[in-house]
């Protein structure tokens, strides 16, 4: 594989291009906002020169891996050489499967189609084009530069030929692939998003407070984060949107939403990105400061 098609610009998608340039694949960044075209290439400039005053790399590396990255605002002439499409754009069904006919039809018919969706069947996915034996699923963590794992997802289709593929690229751009059958949530989320879940519960019934749930997962459980922070820093519209997943896809009800999830989101309190979610970000986020509704001694009002 040498040419690497990424779609979507935003978190995800730069990272990945950034990964893929930097072991030097020749990389397009796909997105329909020229704007968030431009603010990728931003973000992967800022986290080159971060690790170039670290010296992990040299500028030399910064400037070759830049010059392995174009960019296109269509998906037809963006996937027209590509030996990979990694599909990293919005979070929405149809969406993506409006993306994969346009990619389907448009990349060549050798041309390995994978996404990094976080909850959507890759079956359906793979099921909306005509080669679902090239369609697979290619999990990258946030941040991707930095976290090793790929979960690379095995729809019902996908090829035991496809799937080697896409573990040997991982391992060629210094990541550690782990291979899951596709079920709602795969194995990442489908673990931690219970956990996030139940850390909520434990603060709707007054069991703790934000910051001694957390303390009690970060040091009694060795997690780098705790749930709830870490919840915020994923999004709680992702977070929300990934237990419906899992409730809808296994009809258990031990993955209903907690109410102040919901509640949460609804108000819009989405975490890290508005600014406020079980912390208060309005001051730069470097300190942790628990936002005001769930303060001591004041009860739960969101
Ligand atoms: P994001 O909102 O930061 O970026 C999505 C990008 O997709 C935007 O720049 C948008 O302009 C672009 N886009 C929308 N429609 C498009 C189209 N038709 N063609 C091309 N580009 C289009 O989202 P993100 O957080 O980077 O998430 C992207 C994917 O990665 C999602 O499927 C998400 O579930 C998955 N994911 C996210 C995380 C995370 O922590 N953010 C982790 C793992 C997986």
């Amino acid at each position: 594989m040498k040419n690497i098609s990424v779609i979507g610009a935003g978190t995800m998608g730069n990272g990945i291009a950034h990964v893929f340039a930097m072991n030097e694949y020749k990389v397009t960044i796909i997105d329909i906002s020229q704007a968030a075209i431009d603010k990728g290439l931003a973000t992967i400039t800022k986290n080159l020169d971060r690790m170039v005053a670290k010296e992990k790399i040299s500028e030399s590396d910064k400037a070759s891996t830049l010059s392995n990255i174009s960019t296109s605002t269509e998906v037809s002439k963006g996937v027209s050489d590509a030996d990979l499409v990694v599909e990293a754009a919005t979070e929405n069904v149809d969406l993506k499967l409006k993306i994969f006919k346009d990619m389907d039809a448009n990349a060549p018919a050798n041309c390995i189609l994978a996404t990094n969706t976080s909850s959507i069947s890759i079956t359906k996915i793979a099921a909306a084009t005509d080669r679902p034996e090239k369609v697979v699923g290619m999990h990258f963590m946030n941040p991707v530069p930095i976290m090793k794992l790929v979960e690379v997802i095995r729809a019902y289709q996908t090829s035991d030929e496809v799937c080697s593929a896409i573990i040997d690229l991982s391992k060629k751009i210094g990541k550690v692939p782990t291979e899951v059958n596709d079920y709602p949530g795969f194995v990442a989320n489908r673990i931690l998003m219970p956990m996030i879940n139940e850390a909520i519960y434990s603060l709707y019934e007054s069991v703790a407070g934000v910051e001694e749930i957390d303390t009690v997962m970060k040091l009694g459980m060795a997690h780098p984060m705790g749930p709830l922070q870490l919840a915020d820093f994923i999004g709680l519209d992702v977070c929300l949107s990934i237990l419906q997943v899992l409730h809808d896809g296994f009809g258990n009800p031990k993955y209903a939403p907690c109410p102040l999830l919901v509640n949460m989101v609804t108000a819009g309190n989405l975490g890290r990105k508005s600014g406020t979610g079980f912390y208060n970000y309005s001051l730069g986020g470097k300190e942790l400061v628990v936002a005001s509704n769930f303060k001591k001694n004041e009860s739960v009002s969101a």
